[in-house]
């Protein structure tokens, strides 16, 4: 099985600066993200999306807000007929030091675990953070970053995310 990881915030949803996150209750796509992933999964991969979400420990949004972003945001995509086949988020705050906050690759052991027939090397990761790309690159796989200017192996640079299935 191999697996488009991608990021939620400015990736699939729009990100906002984290005092703006506070009064945020619903999900606006970013333009083309709906049917770049139906082209990711029509080249047969399953889509995970892995989120920092450091904002809920630094109190910028509760759990429940989170929760509510993320349904809305999956209740959609399912109305679009795109399947998601899970979620991985860390919320914890960035000087807790936990193992999942990426680049830290601790979601993607985490998904290993849950579904040990994950193909990591045909995988790909995807996100417009700096910190996307260097999970990526940690780990050994692609990765593209939105708007991100990295140079390593096996990364790519995006102009947005409908750029995406040109190279897959
Ligand atoms: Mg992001
Ligand atoms: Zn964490």
């Amino acid at each position: 099985m191999k697996i488009a990881f991608l990021d939620r915030d400015g990736t699939i949803i729009k990100d906002y600066p984290d005092e703006r996150w506070t009064a945020i209750h619903s999900p606006e796509f970013v333009k083309g993200a709906v049917n770049t992933l139906k082209t990711v999964i029509s080249k047969d991969y399953e889509i995970i999306i892995i989120t920092n979400q450091y904002i809920i420990h630094e109190g910028f949004i509760t759990f429940g807000q989170y929760e509510e972003v993320t349904a809305k945001m999956l209740k959609e995509l399912t109305k679009q007929q795109v399947q998601v086949l899970d979620i991985f988020y860390c919320p914890h705050g960035r000087n807790e030091g936990c193992d999942c906050l990426k680049p830290r690759d601790g979601m993607i052991r985490m998904a290993l675990e849950k579904y040990p027939e994950i193909n990591l090397k045909e995988s790909f990761i995807v996100g417009d953070s700096r910190a996307d790309v260097e999970l990526a690159a940690n780990l050994n796989i692609r990765g593209f970053g939105i708007r991100i200017d990295y140079r390593g192996k096996n990364i790519e640079t995006l102009n947005d995310i409908t750029e995406l299935p040109d190279y897959l």
